[in-house]
């Protein structure tokens, strides 16, 4: 309530006026949400506050309604990080003892739900720790690691469809692989194919990286897997646990299968690590539109875009405020044009907008969200992501995460022809994008999602290869790159003209039958 009318009485910059240019209206919007001012947009900071502020007044202004008095849904959080750079070493049978050095052999972070870690268990190593039935894969075959460390190498073999490779990369699944085969411990170590796209020293510079994730009810860290991740081994640090088999092993793991067969390491380690661990409130905004069909507006169809960024972060070129201009101010302001575009027309189903927190620590936000909704999971149809669209170029071809697991994929193809986008393949499967961004929390709740990123046609491969090098998560991802603003408003109509097809099919998006993710996830 109090908050409610802290927002009515809010002022705000002439730049939020908005009016029928799309363009211009989404300048605007990420004019404010990209200042200087807002510091970044840190989960539980006042930047963010400020910025959320400006979304509820937004979604108010255009007649989206709030669920209950409020269009914030308070999201507790938890947040971890390194007190120090923790202490590891490895033992011989022989007695033989060796340190690592950090930055150069490992990194390690917080860790909430373990604050304080004092280990020593043998460590076995499981390849890449697959485990796909589908594919007659188990790398933990002829294993025994009950009350042991596993060491897997970061990632999945290259053979997999790139959005299963995600699932197969993620934390989780990995962990969780370890976990129920009695583990006690994980680490991970870095492939070739990793430290190329990201090198282990940006790594080693954020380690003190504040890490997060939600409350539950009775106080404690969410976490999908209870097993601690110990610590992250670079390419160089490898030679310390797998010895001379180490380039055999880091160069098979490079093919397609990436059939790197485990071993009992012959090895015990020690490790110990202490995480600093506070608590902090922050908030998504959630607006809706109610529906047009008396059947159909019981169901409803999310649109989700991040606006927390990562705040800031020790200076480059004297520059310590991260903007998140791309990321993924760029991706609130377009989620907003949707909503205008919807103004005084709404589709069959009903709409909910919801612009969360914490994505950059985990999805963190959007996971609050889809385990806590302010509707029936089951009525959520689906849900349409937007983050981190690259503005800098006039983009003529999407690649469209996910559509082709579900109805999605026919709605998504007729959406793309009304504006001549052409639809295209994943360009970059290293990445494991399908995983990284808030859909991947409603897919896990068995939501079909779809995911847009502007595609490489058309100058994007040489534009995607920029800012990934320059300026991802780093200060420079501000105002000052080059913003086509009208490829701003052509993202906001395509995203509105896929979301108007899933929102006015008679029959809701459905997962395709026997889908990886739908078996997995959906409801059957
Ligand atoms: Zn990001």
């Amino acid at each position: 309530m109090q908050r409610l009318i802290a927002l009515l009485l809010l002022t705000l910059p002439a730049a939020a006026q908005t009016g029928s240019d799309s363009a211009a209206n989404i300048k605007a919007h990420m004019a404010f949400l990209a200042s200087d001012d807002l510091k970044g947009r840190e989960a539980g900071s006042p930047g963010y506050d400020k910025a959320a502020d400006y979304v509820a007044a937004q979604m108010k202004a255009l007649g989206l309604k709030p669920f209950g008095s409020s269009y914030f849904q308070p999201v507790p959080l938890v947040a971890a990080r390194a007190k120090d750079k923790g202490q590891f070493s490895l033992r011989e049978p022989s007695g033989k003892a060796t340190t690592f050095e950090f930055g150069k052999d490992y990194v390690a972070g917080g860790d909430e739900a373990y604050p304080r870690i004092r280990i020593t268990a043998p460590l076995v190593f499981v390849g890449y720790g697959l485990v796909a039935p589908e594919h007659k894969r188990d790398d933990y075959a002829g294993l025994d690691v009950k009350g042991k460390i596993v060491v897997a190498l970061a990632g999945a073999p290259k053979f997999l469809q790139t959005e299963e490779r995600a699932y197969y990369r993620t934390g989780s699944t990995k962990l969780k692989a370890a976990k129920d085969r009695g583990a006690v411990g994980f680490v991970s170590i870095s492939t070739l194919t990793g430290e190329k796209l990201y090198p282990f020293a940006n790594r080693a510079r954020q380690f003190q990286n504040w890490g997060m994730s939600w409350r539950m009810k009775n106080g404690k860290p969410f976490s999908a897997v209870d097993l601690p991740l110990l610590t992250g081994i670079s390419v160089a640090g490898a030679k310390k646990f797998l010895g001379a088999r180490t380039d055999a092993i880091l160069a098979a793991a490079e093919t397609a299968q990436g059939a790197v067969k485990g071993f009992d390491l012959g090895l015990t380690m020690t490790a110990a690590m202490d995480s600093e661990v506070k608590t902090l409130e922050s908030r998504n905004i959630v607006g809706w539109l109610p529906g047009s069909d008396p059947r159909l507006k019981g169901e409803y169809i999310v649109l989700s875009a991040h606006l927390d960024h990562i705040g800031i972060t020790p200076p480059v070129k004297g520059d310590a405020i991260n903007n998140g201009a791309l990321d993924n101010a760029a991706g609130v302001a377009t989620t907003l044009e949707v909503a205008r575009l919807f103004q005084g027309k709404p589709p069959r189903r009903s709409l909910i907008f919801l612009v969360d927190t914490a994505e950059e620590k985990g999805l963190i936000g959007a996971e609050y969200f889809a385990r806590n909704p302010p509707v029936p999971v089951s009525r959520i149809a689906a849900d349409v992501d937007l983050d981190m669209p690259i503005l800098t170029y006039d983009f003529t071809d999407v690649v469209a995460f996910g559509a082709d697991r579900s109805s999605i994929g026919p709605a998504m193809a007729r959406a793309a022809a009304k504006l001549n986008v052409k639809l295209s393949p994943d360009p970059m499967p290293d990445e494991g994008i399908f995983t990284r961004s808030d859909h991947y929390r409603f897919v896990e709740q068995g939501v079909p999602a779809v995911f847009l990123m502007t595609g490489y046609a058309n100058g994007g491969e040489k534009a995607f290869a920029h800012f990934m090098k320059n300026n991802y998560h780093k200060p420079s991802d501000d105002l000052s790159q080059p913003i086509n603003y009208s490829a701003g408003a052509k993202f906001a109509k395509l995203n509105y003209e896929v979301t108007r097809e899933l929102a006015d099919m008679d029959a809701r998006p459905q997962w395709n039958k026997g889908d990886f993710f739908g078996v997995k996830f959906g409801r059957q």
